[in-house]
């Protein structure tokens, strides 16, 4: 935010803050217009398959492929399924033109509990049954798995939120990027707190963290047996409203995109 950005809203800032509620911060209109443009390449395809046809989990996951070659990225929202900031996001995606590879989206990775508005499935919590070097442990699981690893993905990024901030919440992990080794975690926090974190939050700044990708979670099951670029990102509820955290999704997984070349984005830097 600029200093005359600052000063035009200094007294809407002063009145959520009072309230307790962050407004809605000032996003990167260059990179979130080159994320709904349809490519110079020409007209981007869409495919639409269900997964988990025929059964209570049956859900869409959409393939968007630029004509030019590049990068395979997923987005998963609703892994969890009352983290409606992921979800609202990745419905979004789904209208989104890469320039070069292909974009596959899941809004609805678990669909029961989205509709339930509910964490977890029928089956537990869909974010612990994927355990290194075994199958998946419940159906939904195994047909999720059975998605990622046919498309091998170069990246994957699944959407989360959180009710506390990393560090100030000993048992809540918001305003957090977890990501496998090879990621580039550091860049997206630093875009995120550039772009969206409202200044007067400073404890919202987002917190990078290696994972060992040795616990039963989809991200780091796609960065050890696919080799993926792995990225679980977590904003908060805490002293968040829904529009800032939605916010910070949608630059999450557009700065995702143009880090590893689905979009491209002409220099000049965060509007
Ligand atoms: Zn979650």
């Amino acid at each position: 935010m600029n200093r005359r950005t600052l000063l035009a809203t200094g007294s809407v800032v002063a009145g959520m803050v009072t309230a307790g509620v962050a407004s809605q911060p000032s996003g990167n209109d260059r990179l979130l217009a080159a994320a709904r443009a349809p490519s110079d390449a020409g007209e981007a395809e869409t495919h639409t398959e269900r997964l988990l046809p025929d059964t209570d989990h049956e859900t869409p996951l959409y393939e968007i492929e630029s004509p030019r070659d590049g990068p395979t990225a997923m987005v998963f929202g609703g892994v969890h399924g009352d983290e409606r900031s992921g979800i609202a996001v990745a419905r979004e995606v789904v209208d989104w033109r890469p320039d070069a590879g292909t974009l596959v989206v899941v809004p609805e990775t678990n669909r029961v509990a989205v509709e339930n508005d509910e964490r977890e499935g029928p089956d537990g919590d869909l974010n612990r049954q994927f355990p290194a070097g075994q199958e998946p442990t419940s159906e939904l699981a195994r047909g999720i798995w059975d998605a990622v690893e046919r498309r091998e993905p170069d990246v994957v990024l699944d959407l989360h939120r959180s009710l506390g901030v990393y560090g100030l919440h000993r048992e809540y992990v918001g305003q957090a990027v977890f990501h496998s080794p090879d990621a580039r975690g550091d860049e997206l926090a630093d875009a995120l707190d550039t772009d969206g974190v409202p200044w007067y939050l400073p404890f919202h700044r987002f917190t990078a963290r290696e994972t060992d990708l040795s616990s039963p979670l989809l991200f780091q099951k796609a960065a050890r047996e696919l080799e993926s670029t792995a990225y679980l990102f977590e904003t908060t509820e805490f002293l968040l409203d829904r529009e800032t955290r939605v916010e910070l999704t949608r630059l999450a997984a557009a700065h995702v995109l143009a880090m590893h070349g689905l979009l491209e984005v002409e220099a000049g830097g965060a509007e």
